[in-house]
């Protein structure tokens, strides 16, 4: 039985020598020194020895064992880093390569603006308020006096996902939302985007609109006014002055849209305002009565006016820029500059 210890020992050493490939060294463990294995399979003869044969049969099967197993350890840990060398031959790293810039990115030029014009409104005592861009036809046109029929409707002409459902081609239906939801004194200002079939140099399907709304007791034309003014000589500079010419929205009564000074020539006419000296810049008025009756206020207690601009245009007029294209279509040279 010793010998056949012995040459156990000497065919393992053999073989470990010679197997190259750790899971075929594994398989080997398994079968030689595993529970079932040839160790295992010797010592079966161990209990027909006399008692002093068997305990110095069994410490030299200890001992052959705790040797193998090293064996097979240090075997294991020599393929190994055998591999992790091939590796590191092939893919060399070279440390003295120049490291890749991180590229910060930046808010877009409109919501820059957006953020802008929200802090001038904000510091004139307006609150934020949003509301879905996905909208029903109620509060889109119904609530703010456009009913089926009326004109208006063809300049607002937008994408439906069913009869009743559309993108809101406005943001005032954040007003009858915010009204609906609250009592008086409001005073909000509503941004985000809003959609209609248009598609040239000025008009783009989808753009941005901010608009303001301010209904209590006693506001009256001359709050809008003087709102306005604030706003523009904050924004776009202390010397400018405004004009206001009677126009026609559906949802106000008394209308006028408000031009301000060039804000390139100051007044005094270029290219960028056809030699007037004026440029449109948004639309305003008193909210007409009819429209209380949607929301439950009294009209003969509560008056209020809104206002609405194109946040597009706002930022083409500070910034002069010439197409609205520009703004959407990801080009990167073009939004580093601001
Ligand atoms: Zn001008």
């Amino acid at each position: 039985m010793k010998d056949q210890l012995e040459s156990l020992r000497a065919s393992t050493i053999d073989l470990t020598e010679q197997t190259f490939d750790i899971k075929a060294l594994g398989d080997a463990r398994i079968r030689i020194l595993g529970r079932k294995g040839e160790l295992t399979g010797i010592l079966r003869g161990l209990k027909d020895l006399p008692v002093e044969e068997r305990s110095r049969i069994g410490q030299l099967a200890n001992h052959i064992k705790i040797e193998l197993e090293q064996l097979f350890d240090a075997r294991e840990a020599h393929l190994r880093n055998e591999i992790e060398r091939a590796q590191l031959a092939t893919e060399s790293i070279d440390i003295t390569l120049a490291g890749r810039r991180m590229v910060l990115g930046k808010s877009h030029i409109l919501n820059r603006v957006t953020r802008e014009l929200v802090e001038v409104f904000s510091g004139l005592g307006f609150q934020l308020a949003e509301g879905p861009e996905v909208e029903i036809d109620y509060y889109n046109f119904e609530a703010l006096n456009i009913p089926k029929d009326h004109p208006a409707r063809d300049m607002q002409d937008t994408f439906y996902f069913s009869e009743n459902v559309l993108l809101r081609t406005h943001t005032s239906p954040v007003q009858i939302r915010t009204m609906e939801k609250r009592k008086p004194p409001v005073k909000v200002i509503c941004p985000g985007k809003v959609y209609r079939r248009d598609a040239d140099v000025t008009h783009s399907p989808m753009f941005m609109q901010i608009e303001g709304l301010w209904v209590d007791k006693e506001v009256s034309f001359s709050d809008l006014k003087g709102v306005l003014t604030a706003f523009v000589r904050e924004y776009f500079g202390d010397k400018l002055d405004l004009r206001f010419r009677p126009s026609f929205f559906p949802f106000t009564e008394p209308s006028a849209e408000v031009d301000i000074q060039c804000v390139i020539c100051g007044g005094s006419g270029c290219r960028t305002c056809s030699f007037t000296g004026w440029l449109e810049i948004l639309g305003s008025g008193m909210v007409d009565p009819a429209l209380y009756k949607f929301v439950n206020y009294d009209p003969e207690v509560y008056t209020g006016f809104a206002f609405g601009l194109g946040i597009e245009r706002v930022a083409m007029l500070k910034y002069g820029i010439p197409d609205i294209r520009l703004f959407y279509e990801n080009d990167v040279r073009f939004l580093n500059q601001f």
